[in-house]
């Protein structure tokens, strides 16, 4: 492997937004794409940056994701939106669809956002961040192509099934919980085989259904396993169920079938929920909540921190970030 590179934010931008427009992005779609894409390697979340440049290219050239999407968005009742994302960037979607949301929670207390036909391969809490900057609590899951596997089973069923979370602090950071189900991102282990780390064991089962902490024996054949066993086993069900049952998509198996295979994300269905405590809680909701987080903070223990703080901390810096040199051979090979 060579050495990294490094790269300013800003050039993190030019180069998605140049190959995005290469592969018959417009615009509108590619702007949007490459600002997530920045942000991902602003905070930290380098297993949703630069890193899925190439899968979402695949897409664009195999003709999966639509290039031009505009998403259409319509109200089935006063708190649950729909939108079809016309097998566009789920980005695009949330551009349109976040304010709406945030409207009907601030007037109903709760709303919820039905995606269907979006693309979603980035990570989560951008929109739940955003939901949060309305001072909401905002809830965000979606499902992908299976490659979890049940407690009990050793082939794939689930997607990795993120769940996230952001609670608002008007005035300081949001508190901001963003994780897979699986025991690991896909994402993560090919960066972890990418660089030739172990993963630990529980990450996954080889080929042969053995556990391995080997993550190109998971990436090449074999599956991931829910974290903290039926644990997770059960929140990525409800995933699932949230993201295909309620809202009428495809769960993670069925994606599989209809997928055209080219390597890029698939295209299924996201669920967002906002809730409003200005409407729902008793007054000072802010002082009762930011005197918990002050006894959480105050604990004793040297390496307690909230969720979120990380990525917050990362974006503090305007340094270059550092990139992987195979990766950039890669992307600007593409
Ligand atoms: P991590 O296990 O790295 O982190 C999960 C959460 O735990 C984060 O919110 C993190 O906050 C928090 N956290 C980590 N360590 C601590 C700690 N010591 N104290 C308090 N909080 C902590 O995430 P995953 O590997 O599970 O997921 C990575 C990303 O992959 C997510 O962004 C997810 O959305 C994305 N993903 C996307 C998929 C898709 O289909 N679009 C599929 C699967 C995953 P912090 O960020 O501050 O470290």
């Amino acid at each position: 492997m060579s050495e990294n590179e490094y790269l300013t934010l800003d050039e993190i931008y030019e180069l998605a937004f140049e190959k995005l427009i290469n592969a018959g992005a417009d615009e509108h779609n590619a702007s949007i794409l490459s600002k997530t894409i920045k942000h991902a390697e602003r905070d930290g979340s380098i297993s949703h940056g630069l890193f899925r440049l190439p899968a979402y290219i695949n897409s664009l050239k195999s003709g999966k994701i639509n290039p031009t999407a505009r998403p259409e968005l319509s109200h089935i009742t006063p708190s649950l939106i729909r939108v079809d994302a016309q097998s566009g960037l789920a980005p695009t979607a949330h551009a349109l669809v976040i304010p709406e949301l945030a409207k009907a929670a601030q007037t109903n207390g709760v709303a919820v956002a039905a995606i269907n036909r979006c693309v979603h391969m980035a990570a989560l809490w951008p929109e739940v961040e955003a939901i949060a900057d309305h001072n909401l609590a905002g809830l965000a899951c979606t499902n992908y192509l299976p490659f979890v596997a049940p407690v009990g089973a050793t082939k794939a069923f689930f997607g990795t099934n993120p769940i996230a979370f952001a609670w608002p602090r008007p005035g300081k950071n949001h508190v901001v919980y963003d994780m897979a189900t699986a025991a690991m991102a896909m994402g993560e282990v090919q960066v972890a085989a990418r660089d030739g780390h172990e993963v630990p064991e529980g990450t996954g089962l080889d080929a042969t259904g053995q556990l391995t902490k080997d993550p190109k024996k998971i990436v090449d054949g074999g599956v991931l396993l829910p974290f903290g066993g039926h644990k997770g086993y059960g929140l990525s069900l409800m995933v699932e169920l949230l993201t295909a049952g309620l809202i009428g998509e495809t769960f993670s198996d069925e994606t599989k079938d209809k997928d055209i295979g080219d390597g890029g994300p698939p295209i299924g269905g996201q669920f967002l929920l906002a809730l409003s405590p200005e409407v729902i809680a008793i007054d000072n909701w802010q002082e009762h909540c930011d005197e918990f987080f002050n006894r959480l903070s105050g604990l004793p223990g040297k390496d307690l921190r909230l969720p979120g703080e990380r990525r917050y901390k990362n974006r503090l810096s305007n340094e270059p970030r550092e990139i992987n040199s195979d990766l950039l051979k890669t992307i600007k090979d593409l």
